[in-house]
């Protein structure tokens, strides 16, 4: 999904550098006046480059060997001025010369460097805002590591390369021009001998340039490649442990990473051939000046002066060019950074904001599906749908109980009311409007979610519940202090400590939480590891119901959780779902027994609808399977009793 064509020579990445230009071109315009005090530093930082040897020249001509003087090169202001004032006042220009420049080019990197930082900071800011609101199907294609990277390392070398080497090269290039052109005024025969070695230097150049930028791209999806396996590694280390998976990882990330080391290995060996090349070109370019510019003296066509002039400048403008094929080649690296967070930033998410969509009003809760198809790779067509034509309809405060085989599409089903995808065909209507016309903020708000395995956050746990009530896009402080209370409540209101315990005590959580060391402040570690499952899942039910949502959706909220757990579990569930349209995912019939619709669905088909009752009576799908989970109830001889239901009936 991100990989696209990249330039494969260094005229095609005069676009690619366009195109990140153009991408950024916002966030650069609003440091103009930085850039502005820049642009000055640098213009007159190559001024005082050009004047450097003109004092030089004065003092070899008017004081070491006077008698080489042309009349008409004579200036006759200097001519008034005795040897030692003359030596006096040039003396001081080396000094206001070397200072001047020395100012300017203070001037234009501390003022590039602001900028260029502000720059970043601002694209970095925008590029994970852009990230948190792809779609799941490009998180699940995705590797995250692949992403970490563009986030972390791509936009770091970006910053880095337009502050130590755009400056530089813009530098160096008017630099060269501007002593070109003086070259030519002063001697257009040596100058035309000093840029005979020029279309050598071009060619040299652009090969090798190309050859840097493609293996620095190699060795950038390498780095990538290594941070995926380290992140999926770590992220799943109790797995990897269980499954003794270590050396299997071990060896697929040292395979990356040796690779990585000779792909530097390679970059670093081609900058250093390049440079190389382009000191030799420097030297012939000199010899031949020298040889030319000696006899011209010999002559009498030119002072000794003039040659010095005219050396210095040859070693001045092809100093900044030697420099101008570094600068070229890390540029060039960085432009295909640049590419991979522009490739990112025009992603457009597959579900958003339609251009007039409305903020959802407070949910009653009546939900309508309404001839639903659904398929998560619809380029993959005609093929398999993962929802077929799914209508039903859910009255405000219903519960209903999706049921059936694994893989049968009761998770998609839920996760098309929540928008994280959008029906292929079909309509879902809440209160009797299509979801698609709300903006998905307020329709998400307006719903609360727990999962089988509830994600928790490293945050303290009160934090951690607060985070139930979504931020507003602008918010930007910490949840405990500044979040929406309610999704029915129109004004922001903080969250309150109250609010917080409220919640978890309609979650069965309050009594374990005080008897931890730190009670609500206790920090939770990564993924909540540091608690029980059940405490976990008590712990999102807070989560859940701090939000006072008008529909709770609940995928197998207790599977895994021991029996103990499961009632705690499932009594703070009863609590939650008070009064919402409530959904459960279940694989358990005993649990939705009571539920006012139960919606068997099985290959991405509702194959059967109604109450138990109803389904019972059909005696097809539903009935066969609650028949077999008695009989095996049964035989195992539990103590529990299948009539009692696992959700209570409010
Ligand atoms: P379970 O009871 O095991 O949770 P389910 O009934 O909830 O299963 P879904 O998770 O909705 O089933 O999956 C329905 C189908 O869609 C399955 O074939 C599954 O492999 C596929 N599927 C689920 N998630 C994705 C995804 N992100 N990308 C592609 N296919 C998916």
């Amino acid at each position: 999904m991100l990989q696209r064509d990249r330039p494969k020579n260094i005229r095609q990445a005069v676009p690619a550098m366009q195109r990140i230009l153009q991408r950024f071109w916002p966030q650069i315009r609003q440091q103009r006046s930085l850039l502005t005090f820049a642009g000055i530093g640098l213009l007159t930082e190559v001024f005082a480059r050009l004047l450097a040897p003109w004092p030089l020249k004065l003092i070899f001509d008017y004081i070491l060997i006077p008698e080489t003087h042309n009349a008409d090169l004579d200036w006759p202001i200097l001519r008034s001025l005795s040897p030692q004032g003359l030596l006096l006042v040039l003396a001081i220009a080396i000094v206001a010369t070397a200072g001047l420049r020395a100012i300017s080019a203070y001037i234009s990197l501390v003022n590039l460097s602001l900028a260029a930082s502000r720059i970043i900071t601002k694209v970095r800011a925008q590029l994970y805002a852009h990230l948190q609101r792809l779609s799941l199907s490009f998180h699940y294609q995705t590797q995250s590591g692949d992403l970490l990277t563009r986030i972390t390392g791509d936009i770091e070398r970006l910053r880095d390369v337009t502050v130590n080497e755009t400056l530089p090269l813009l530098i160096n290039t008017l630099t060269l021009f501007s002593m070109v052109g003086i070259m030519f005024w002063l001697d257009w025969e040596l100058a035309l001998i000093a840029m005979a070695v020029l279309p050598l230097f071009i060619i040299s150049s652009t090969r090798l340039t190309y050859r840097i930028r493609k293996v620095a791209r190699q060795q950038r999806r390498r780095e990538s490649a290594m941070a995926a396996t380290a992140a999926e590694a770590i992220g799943a280390i109790k797995v990897v442990q269980a499954l003794s998976l270590e050396s299997r990882l071990e060896r697929i990330f040292s395979s990356d990473n040796q690779q990585s080391l000779e792909d530097s290995a390679r970059t670093q060996q081609l900058s250093a051939g390049l440079q190389r090349t382009v000191e030799i070109l420097v030297a012939i370019a000199t010899a031949m000046v020298l040889w030319r510019g000696v006899i011209l003296v010999q002559q009498g066509n030119a002072t000794p002066g003039d040659l010095l002039v005219f050396i210095t400048y040859l070693k001045s403008a092809f100093k900044p060019t030697r420099q101008l094929a570094k600068h070229m080649a890390k540029i060039s690296k960085a432009t295909a950074s640049g590419e991979r967070i522009v490739d990112l930033l025009e992603i457009v998410p597959a579900v958003r904001n339609k251009p007039d969509a409305i903020t959802a009003p407070p949910f009653q809760g009546n939900i309508q599906f309404r001839n639903v198809h659904f398929a998560y790779d619809p380029d993959s067509l005609p093929g398999r749908l993962t929802l077929e034509n799914i209508s039903f309809q859910a009255r405000a405060g219903q519960r209903i109980a999706l049921v059936g085989p694994s893989g049968g599409g009761k998770s998609t089903l839920v996760s098309l009311l929540l928008r994280l995808y959008d029906p292929l065909a079909g309509k879902i209507l809440i209160d009797g409007h299509d979801i698609r016309d709300y903006q998905l903020n307020s329709l998400r708000q307006q719903i609360s979610i727990v999962l089988q395995d509830s994600i928790l956050f490293g945050a303290s746990i009160s934090e951690n519940i607060a985070y139930g009530i979504s931020h507003t896009s602008s918010d930007s402080t910490s949840p405990r202090t500044e979040i929406r209370h309610g999704s029915r409540s129109k004004e922001l209101k903080p969250v309150s400590q109250t609010d917080i315990e409220q919640a978890a005590q309609l979650a069965n959580a309050h009594d374990f939480i005080m008897a931890l060391p730190q009670g609500y402040d206790t920090l939770i570690s990564e993924r909540g590891s540091t608690l029980s499952g059940g405490q976990r899942q008590r712990i999102a039910i807070a989560r859940a119901a701090i939000r006072k949502a008008p529909i709770v959706i609940l995928d197998e909220p207790t599977v895994g959780l021991d029996r103990k757990s499961e009632r705690s579990v499932n009594d703070a569930l009863t609590k939650l779902t008070q009064n919402s349209t409530t959904f459960l995912i279940t694989h358990d019939l005993r649990a939705s027994k009571d539920f006012d619709q139960i919606l068997y669905i099985e290959n991405g088909r509702m194959l059967e609808h109604g109450t138990h009752s109803q389904l019972l009576a059909q005696d097809q799908h539903y009935a066969a399977l609650y028949h077999i989970q008695s009989a095996v109830a049964k035989s195992r001889s539990t103590c529990e009793c299948l009539e009692e239901p696992c959700l209570h009936t409010p």
